[in-house]
């Protein structure tokens, strides 16, 4: 979705909603003052979004627009507020228009928009607007990119409610007559979708967290019980993690982006969580849950996707922030198997800058939030820890990103600017590209040689790639650039070594798969011409044996050692593989791990149409 062409010609900096609402009819008396400036002379009419029947708010009538105080014509049709622009417009002119609207009664609520729902037996109130769903409760440019500089929130209810919103809490007057009013200020730039409304007669409770200024951040908690009888029953202990999560972000991030006004909760009815700016609306708060919403403060409040084609700026980035909070909690290893949990690659196929229509299709889970965070635990591995945490500070400090909106572009621009590399292939391939690397590895030791092949099946990419190579006496680690679909690489033994095992990405940085062939391609040498299975070497042998073969066609193959008696002792391979030669190593070792007894065995190679026997001799 895109905002019209009159939308692109206003640039929205203030809305003031004021509801006056009456939990008995379900219903409200709405007031609108939004501000904005001119962009484009041409501009005839002032597109507000703003819905004309919504079953959560009821029928939504219009009554009268003003601009700069005079009465002016609009229609209100389609979901759409059109109002006749004023004449001989100037560029950067503001203009203030006023909106007096009326809803309700509402009918069942849908749970996106405006929700009049029950919470435990009592009246709750609560909204739920991205990603186009504000325009259900107020007039707006209601896309990402126009984010006003401030808002004021106004809320006139019965006076046993407590109204929770965005930003600082202003007033709180009691009206005398059974209302009280909360007046909310946004004194930072917001994106439609961010601000909300949760009203209930909430538990009130908090904490704090002080930064390293020594400045004071108030901690909100608005509940639905007391937290001393919670439910679920964790919630006191997770919300208590909060002033070490923002330590932890602050440090990674740069200072937390509303200092002057609040961070905190407020109970909704969805299970899941929602980060509305300044005050999650949390559902179940797990650990993950209560550290991810808190992420979003940065990247998603105050660095806004520009569109919801660039989602992952927003959900990759709190997806991976969990990981982060693990990493300081528990330390790497648990870093690194919550990175494992969020790789499913039967559902990762597909590209992570998503069209911009349908809500499933923008937080596809597997996509939008967890490949989103393998981009950036790759990135990592790629620049080093020092620079991509200066690539996360320059993110969220960049002049022109802090408080607006960025792209996948902007965001690259970032990492090649702070890391110095160019970093084009890597964001088109992760970003715009469907899938992950399929690689395939080759080896085959000759003496001190050890000749590695690398394909990859599918698409192409264009990637460092950490292999770790062990042998009989050392382990050599080395970053070899695969960007080609099949590559050779030779590496030196030490004399007298024998390889044992080769693995790529052995710290699991790639989100990828990988498969290992002790042996070489077809491409890589010449086709057989005969099925052959050659003389072990070195025979005897103590404990390690290679032993070599060739298939002239692609063959299903069994290569196993058995012992004199006929008895199998371990199955080394059991595959399909094209024609060519290859060498397979056993280390003396029955299937269970055991060494066993020195003596005369026989490696008996099969493949669905012929078989061959060599004798081998083991010393001990
Ligand atoms: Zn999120």
């Amino acid at each position: 979705m895109q905002p019209t062409s009159e939308q692109q010609k206003i640039d929205i900096n203030y809305y003031g909603l004021n509801f006056d609402m009456d939990i008995a009819t379900t219903s409200m008396e709405k007031q609108f003052l939004i501000r904005f400036l001119v962009l484009d002379t041409t501009l005839e009419t002032i597109e507000l979004d703003y819905s004309t029947n919504n079953l959560g708010v009821g029928e939504i009538t219009v009554n009268a627009v003003t601009i700069d105080g005079a009465t002016v014509s609009f229609t209100h049709s389609n979901d759409m507020l059109s109002i006749l622009a004023p004449d001989n417009l100037v560029v950067g002119q503001q203009i203030t228009i006023e909106i007096f609207s009326d809803c309700g009664p509402a009918g069942n609520h849908d749970d996106q928009g405006f929700n009049w729902d029950y919470e435990f037996g009592q009246r709750a109130i609560w909204t739920n607007s991205q990603p186009y769903d504000a325009r259900d409760w107020w007039p707006s440019v209601d896309f990402p990119r126009d984010k006003p500089d401030s808002m004021d929130i106004v809320v006139t209810i019965s006076d046993f409610m407590t109204v929770a919103s965005n930003g600082r809490l202003i007033s709180e007057i009691d009206n005398g007559d059974g209302t009280k009013t909360w007046h909310w200020h946004v004194g930072h730039p917001i994106a439609t979708y961010l601000v909300s409304l949760s009203i209930y007669d909430f538990y009130v409770w908090g904490d704090e967290y002080i930064d390293a200024n020594n400045d004071t951040l108030p901690i909100m908690f608005y509940t639905y019980s007391h937290p001393d009888t919670p439910n679920p029953s964790y919630m006191t202990t997770n919300y208590r993690l909060l002033p070490e999560m923002i330590t932890l972000y602050a440090g990674q991030f740069g200072p937390y982006p509303f200092m002057d006004e609040k961070y905190g909760h407020a109970e909704w009815g969805e299970s899941y969580g929602m980060e509305h700016q300044t005050l999650t609306s949390m559902g179940d708060p797990t650990e993950r849950r209560v550290a991810h919403e808190l992420c979003h403060m940065w990247y998603g409040d105050m660095i806004t996707c520009h569109s919801y084609h660039h989602i992952w700026l927003n959900e990759g980035f709190a997806r991976y922030a969990e990981a982060l909070w693990w990493e300081h909690r528990y330390g790497s290893i648990v870093y690194h198997e919550k990175m494992e949990e969020a790789k499913r690659l039967d559902r990762q196929t597909g590209t992570i800058y998503v069209e911009d229509t349908e809500t499933d299709n923008i937080f596809d889970w597997w996509l939008s939030y967890n490949k989103g965070s393998w981009v950036l635990h790759m990135l990592r591995h790629i620049v080093g820890d020092e620079t991509f945490f200066e690539i996360l500070q320059a993110y969220a400090n960049d002049p022109e990103l802090k408080y607006a909106t960025a792209t996948t572009e902007q965001f690259q621009m970032v990492c090649e600017e702070v890391s110095g590399l160019d970093l084009n292939n890597f964001f088109q391939q992760w970003i715009y590209g469907p899938s992950y690397p399929q690689y395939q590895n080759y080896r085959a030791q000759t003496g001190e040689n050890l000749l590695v092949q690398v394909t990859q099946s599918g698409i192409t990419f264009d990637m460092p790639v950490d292999f770790r190579i062990t042998t009989t006496a050392s382990v050599i680690d080395t970053v070899l650039r695969i960007n080609e679909g099949f590559m050779t690489f030779n590496f030196q033994i030490p004399p007298g070594e024998i390889v044992t095992n080769l693995v790529m990405d052995p710290d699991n940085w790639i989100l990828k798969t990988s498969e290992y062939v002790v042996g070489l391609t077809e491409k890589g040498l010449d086709k057989p011409e005969i099925f052959s299975l050659g003389a072990n070497f070195p025979n005897p042998f103590n404990p390690l044996t290679t032993i070599p073969y060739n298939l002239d066609e692609q063959s299903s193959v069994s290569l196993s050692i058995v012992d004199i008696q006929g008895r199998e002792v371990i199955q080394l391979l059991n595959v399909s593989q094209a024609s060519g030669r290859y060498q397979v190593t056993w280390n003396g070792q029955d299937r269970d791990g055991n060494p066993v007894e020195a003596g005369v065995y026989l490696c008996r190679l099969e493949t669905e149409t012929r078989t061959a026997i060599s004798k081998l001799l083991l010393v001990r």
